[in-house]
């Protein structure tokens, strides 16, 4: 891959990564042991509580998968340091550009990505 459309991955990424890391800082704050849910002040209905656990079992999806697209993007942050970005970690081919331009975090390809569901 051309230097200069590295670069720009490489930008994307970090700003992506910003992104997620405020999304994951407005539902949770980080602990020892991983994220640790924001719970919102309950109110003393229960009407208000249900509506509270509701919020909190979102939170917790959301904020897993927000912890997932972290990952993701720190490892190709990670590949475009080690010079390896763009190549599938399991087939070792390189990635479609197309597939990274959208999703710049891809660590496999198409291929690859389809069998390991
Ligand atoms: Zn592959």
């Amino acid at each position: 891959m051309a230097k200069s459309a590295l670069d720009k991955i490489k930008d994307q990424l970090v700003g992506e990564k910003e992104r997620v890391e405020n999304e994951i800082g407005k539902i949770a704050k980080k602990g020892k042991r991983g994220l640790r849910f924001v719970m919102d002040s309950f109110g003393s209905k229960d009407e208000e509580h249900v509506a509270g656990v509701a919020t909190l079992d979102n939170k917790i999806s959301l904020g897993t998968s927000l912890e997932k697209s972290l990952r993701d993007i720190d490892q190709a942050l990670k590949k475009v340091e080690q010079g390896s970005y763009g190549v599938c970690e399991l087939c070792e081919q390189p990635i479609e550009e197309g597939r990274l331009k959208v999703f710049p975090a891809a660590i496999s390809c198409v291929n690859c990505q389809k069998e390991k569901k």
